[in-house]
């Protein structure tokens, strides 16, 4: 298997190579095809186990083929560290595709992040608690979104994020009208998983690796 098994748009297909990921994980190869079919996804995974490219590689690669209105992908993640790793795994893949990856963590650093939001962004990653912020001061509307994931979704309920990932999934349209396509990943799937998938997911396909 390669990644050249699916149908990944050139340049996505160009910017996994220049990535150097020749060989997909399992997690890519299973998932990869299912989100590019525009399937609801509950995967289990870990970290290591390349879950972060299984879902920005296919989100990268639907967003580009949808045009440039923004944003229209939206990852939260519970920390500032994931956060930052996903935001540096989508600039390679996004790289001179003309599509804009910005971060949003907690810390002193609101006027750098708003300003980044202000030149406008196709894929913001964020934790729960700063974006909200960041949607109160009315510098990110979240009307276009098309593509939500939910990475590490047991650590986020475990630090306490429920309500507002909850609140922020309130203010996204709703599937099937509003063609929402949403995607969780959490490496357990304990009770309060599975109500959050079952409230935030459509028909979905899990997968555990
Ligand atoms: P993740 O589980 O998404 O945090 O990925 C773990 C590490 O594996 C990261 O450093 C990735 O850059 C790397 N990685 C993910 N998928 C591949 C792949 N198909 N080929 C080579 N490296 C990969």
């Amino acid at each position: 298997t390669s990644f050249d098994d699916v149908q990944l748009t050139e340049i996505i297909r160009n910017n996994v190579a220049l990535a150097r990921y020749d060989k997909p994980t399992p997690v890519q190869k299973h998932a990869i095809p299912i989100i590019i079919n525009g399937r609801d996804l509950m995967a289990c995974a870990q970290t290591g186990s390349g879950k972060t490219a299984a879902f920005l590689v296919p989100i990268l690669n639907q967003m580009y083929e949808l045009g440039h209105q923004y944003p229209l992908g939206l990852v939260l993640a519970p920390t500032r560290e994931l956060a930052t790793q996903i935001f540096e795994e989508a600039k390679k893949f996004a790289y001179r595709s003309r599509m804009r990856p910005a971060v949003l963590y907690g810390g002193n650093n609101t006027s750098e992040q708003m300003r980044e939001l202000d030149r406008g962004c196709h894929l913001i990653v964020a934790t729960p608690g700063r974006l909200e912020d960041m949607i109160t001061r009315g510098k990110v509307g979240l009307e276009n979104i098309r593509f939500l994931v939910l990475d590490e979704a047991d650590r986020m309920l475990d630090m306490g994020f429920e309500p507002q990932i909850r609140r922020i999934v309130e203010q996204l349209n709703m599937p099937p009208t509003g063609q929402r396509q949403t995607l969780m990943f959490s490496a357990t799937f304990p009770k309060q998983i599975q109500e959050l998938a079952s409230d935030f997911l459509s028909n979905y396909i899990f997968l555990a690796v």
